[in-house]
């Protein structure tokens, strides 16, 4: 096995001496950081994943005042755990968090594991966010490899590979670096270099601790790192959406199948195909009102174009009818949750009815 760059132990010090130092004076205050209570940093680290610290502190307090313990969490019921992040996306998080806190309490006697190996038994840990949680809770010399993380290596390294394809050097890399006598501020100074001066598009080479090891900046280049993989084409879904009203001015909603994408989320019905194909299976005596604004969103691997149609329908069927102002109770994702924001401008529904069909 090859090791893709070795530092001298000079080189190692220095690094890990200069890249604390600069976190004592320019280290970001969160609220989980220093936190020992490491339910609390597990649910940070697992909210950070593909997400901004600014986005996150909010979710990240609410949370706690929902779910204050691990206990408390895994008690709760699903429906209010989606809730709760709903707008994070991502949502196989939540889902995989309240599994863990079950499995804490059922198979760890409630107390939250404190070694690699068991840790990596919960849902939704992997050996990054492993090592997240146990420096930062428990100061165990545990190296990370997080996006930020893989940006700074990639350009310290002028790695020539995509970071995917090079995992393994990567990981050595981060092993070799970790500073063993600081764990815990070592990875946070870390994460913090690449989320505030090892920058996607404007690195501040100029203040990095880091320069002088830096290869990407000896070569003047440092945005040409971390190569990038050949971009796919991301396909564009076209979907219709039947959002139904009954004379009791209750809208229908759905809830998607509880694992896959967006699982456990409510939804209104909606289809690639065509929209009359829709309405005759659901509502087969359904008037068409008027139409909304499509809504766009992009997901990972797609992105979606979904034109909201709105109908009326004169008798009350099927069991999830409901008020307008309920609506707020139930999890939905972000393109359906920008279909209800623009229904809120049409609650009354007072527009004549339309002559045809969309
Ligand atoms: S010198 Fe620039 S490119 Fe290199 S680690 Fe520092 S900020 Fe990143």
């Amino acid at each position: 096995m090859t090791i893709a760059i070795v530092f001298t132990d000079q080189a190692l010090q220095n690094m890990r001496r200069s890249l604390l130092n600069w976190y004592q004076r320019e280290g970001r205050s969160l609220p989980w950081r220093n936190e020992p209570d490491i339910y609390r940093v597990w649910i940070s680290e697992i909210m950070l994943q593909q997400t901004q610290v600014k986005t996150v502190i909010p979710y990240y307090e609410r949370w706690l005042k929902k779910f204050p313990t691990v206990q408390a969490l895994a008690k709760a019921d699903q429906q209010s755990v989606l809730k709760l992040w709903e707008g994070l996306g991502y949502y196989a998080r939540a889902r995989n968090l309240h599994h863990a806190a079950k499995q804490v309490v059922s198979e760890f006697n409630g107390e939250f594991p404190e070694d690699l190996e068991n840790i990596l038994k919960l849902k939704g840990i992997g050996r990054t966010t492993a090592g997240g949680i146990l420096s930062s809770a428990r100061n165990l010399p545990l190296s990370i490899l997080d996006g930020n993380v893989k940006r700074v290596l990639a350009r310290i390294m002028a790695l020539e590979k995509p970071p995917a394809k090079a995992l393994r050097e990567l990981w050595e890399v981060s092993d070799q670096i970790l500073d063993p006598e600081n764990p815990r501020d070592f990875n946070q100074a870390f994460m913090d270099l690449g989320a505030t001066l090892c920058t996607q598009k404007n690195p501040s080479c100029g203040v990095c601790p880091w320069q002088g090891q830096c290869k990407a900046f000896q070569l003047r280049t440092p945005t040409d790192f971390p190569r990038k993989a050949p971009k796919k084409k991301v396909p564009t879904k076209k979907l219709v959406a039947a959002i139904a009203f009954n004379g009791q001015n209750e809208v229908f909603i759905q809830q998607r199948p509880v694992t896959g994408l967006l699982g456990g989320l409510w939804e209104f019905p909606n289809t690639e195909g065509n929209i009359a194909s829709l309405t005759e299976n659901l509502f087969p005596q359904a008037i068409y009102k008027h139409s909304l604004e499509t809504v766009f969103h992009a997901y990972t691997h797609f992105k979606i174009e979904l034109k909201p149609h709105i109908y009326f329908v004169s008798h009350h069927q099927g069991d999830r009818w409901v008020k307008m102002t309920n609506l707020h109770q139930y999890p939905f994702s972000k393109a359906h949750l920008k279909i209800i924001k623009q229904l809120s401008n049409h609650q009354q529904l007072s527009l004549p009815l339309e002559k045809n069909h969309p």
